[in-house]
């Protein structure tokens, strides 16, 4: 007995077939079915694993990809209020890497780290010492668009440029790093502690010596504290030496 059409739909769409049928009347009118097996879909990569997939991507760069992608970051806020990145300045061989906090009003103007008062101080205090800018010597920041304010930068605005100073460091292979304030000693040695507890003693950032002083910009505003970053200094002089010394007995 042939079967109603009625019911035979009914029947095909309890089995599921409803999209497969199409009446004979309306074959050329109606699009193809799609018969296609749905392919299940990929989970969703994660936050997580998007960092470190550019975290990775940037630990593989080298200094004229490392600049260009450092030009064009819009991966923090900080991107909004900026003039221009301040990406770091110097010798990119050096064996001492000082590390500040961001680029200021003046930094954030002329690209260029520690250009304001602060910097002059900066480069005061490498000269007693016999160094100058660029000279063996290579300046960065923690973060490199300027914090609206001059506020401290915000820790996910740090933990997004970190990428950028961890290859900095890696492509430089300092002897040395110094650590200009809180900003700079927190974010290298991920610890609350404070100037005061952590100058004058050897630290390490994977493997490099590291010693952290106060940030001129504070020194310009705790002038008492001048004596402290001078013995800083002179601590950083004779690590440097020791630095050397071992390595040329070791060669
Ligand atoms: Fe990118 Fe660093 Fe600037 Fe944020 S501060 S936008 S992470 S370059």
């Amino acid at each position: 007995m042939p079967i109603d059409p009625g019911r035979r739909a009914l029947i095909l769409r309890e089995l599921g077939l409803a999209p497969i049928w199409v009446p004979r009347d309306r074959l050329h009118s109606a699009p193809a079915p799609d018969l296609a097996v749905a392919e299940a879909p990929a989970p969703a990569a994660t936050a997580q694993d998007l960092a470190e997939d550019r975290t990775a991507r940037i630990l593989r760069m080298e200094w004229p990809e490392l600049k260009q992608e450092v030009k064009g970051c819009t991966a923090c806020g900080l991107h909004a209020g900026r003039t221009q990145t301040v990406f770091g300045v110097g010798d990119e061989q050096a064996d001492w890497l000082l590390v500040g906090e961001g680029p200021g009003a003046e930094e954030d103007a002329r690209g260029e780290p520690f250009v304001g008062q602060a910097g002059r101080l900066l480069d005061n205090m490498l000269a007693a010492i016999g160094l100058a800018r660029g000279r063996d010597v290579y300046i960065a920041n923690v973060v490199k668009c300027r914090p609206p304010g001059n506020r401290v930068p915000e820790p996910q605005e740090a933990a997004q440029c970190e990428p950028f100073l961890l290859q900095q460091i890696r492509l430089i292979a300092p002897r040395l790093i110094v650590a200009l304030g809180k900003t700079a000693a927190s974010n290298l040695l991920h610890t609350d502690a404070s100037i005061g507890s952590l100058r004058g003693r050897l630290h390490s950032f994977q493997g490099i010596p590291l010693l952290v002083t106060y940030h001129p910009a504070y020194l310009l505003r705790n002038l008492p504290d001048k004596a402290k970053a001078w013995e800083d200094l002179c601590l950083a002089c004779d690590t440097m030496k020791r630095l050397k010394a071992g390595d040329s007995a070791a060669s």
